[in-house]
């Protein structure tokens, strides 16, 4: 089989620094020689992207701004986009937030603006970056989005953040519908804990590791490299029959216990 990505565009967002699941998403593309255009968020995230960018040898990368909580940036993004890209075969939505104050303790003590912060960039955005990427994807091709078990169940601290998810999740359906006759495909990946910057955000997150480590049938945590894998898997020829899931990438967490 040849490189799963040639001849591809596609859309990543959400790399903050080299922990990002969407970095790591990014290096499996481009190994499969994926053309890929980025958005970031804040000064940081471009210097990072464009030094690791130069470390791979890839000369004059697509990096578009966007802040997804805003409606005229995400706008001006796509048209961006359009200008460099012009045709889009795969976004990979790769971006959460929440306020720090509202991962822990008890759900109910969620502020309002808390609660709205954390649905307006984690799950909203998903459904406005979808609008946007649509004409651009007039050949077909995949949206992804990155979960957490916490949309299913009550995980400790997770609070908010897993109210966000559930409705991310279900939004992954809406839109797997809006976008089916169009031959574009939406899921998500419900990863596993893995350090990253958001994740550190998260009251107790490393005893949060432990318990999965020993919980889960394969006792071990899922690498960064094995999310990568399903999401290739999903913007690819590969998964072109798959649309509307939430595909667990978890070393099985989900069904023990
Ligand atoms: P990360 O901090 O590297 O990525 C989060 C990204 O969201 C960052 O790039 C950040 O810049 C971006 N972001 C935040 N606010 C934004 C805004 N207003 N506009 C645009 N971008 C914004 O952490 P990560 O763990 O790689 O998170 C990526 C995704 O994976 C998130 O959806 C997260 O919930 C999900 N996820 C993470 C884990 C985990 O354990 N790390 C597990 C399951 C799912």
């Amino acid at each position: 089989m040849g490189k799963l990505l040639r001849d591809k565009n596609i859309l990543v967002m959400g790399v903050a620094n080299k922990w990002s699941i969407a970095w790591g998403i990014a290096q499996r593309f481009i190994k499969e020689d994926a053309n890929i255009a980025y958005t970031y968020f804040g000064e940081k995230s471009r210097a990072n992207l464009e030094k690791f960018l130069m470390e791979e040898g890839i000369e004059n990368p697509a990096l578009i701004s966007c802040d997804v909580s805003r409606d005229e940036d995400i706008e001006r993004a796509f048209e961006e986009l359009k200008e460099k890209v012009g045709v889009l075969h795969g976004v990979v939505h790769s971006i959460a937030f929440a306020d720090k104050d509202e991962l822990q303790g008890y759900y109910y003590d969620t502020s309002r603006e808390g609660y709205m912060t954390a649905q307006n960039i984690s799950s909203y955005s998903l459904v406005a970056v979808s609008k946007h990427a649509k004409p651009l994807m007039n050949e077909g091709g995949g949206i992804i989005t990155l979960s957490y078990l916490g949309a299913e169940r009550a995980v400790k601290n997770y609070n908010v953040m897993g109210v966000a998810k559930a409705a991310l999740e279900a939004s992954v359906r809406y839109l797997a519908v809006d976008l089916g006759p169009e031959n574009i495909t939406v899921n998500s990946i419900s990863a596993g804990p893995i350090k990253t910057t958001s994740a550190k955000g998260i009251r107790d997150f490393s005893s949060m590791l432990k318990v999965f480590e020993d919980a889960s049938p394969m006792k071990r945590l899922v690498k960064t490299e094995e999310v990568a894998n399903v999401a290739l898997f999903l913007c690819s020829e590969l998964g072109t029959g798959v649309t509307g899931e939430n595909i667990h990438v978890d070393c099985g967490y989900h069904i023990a216990g």
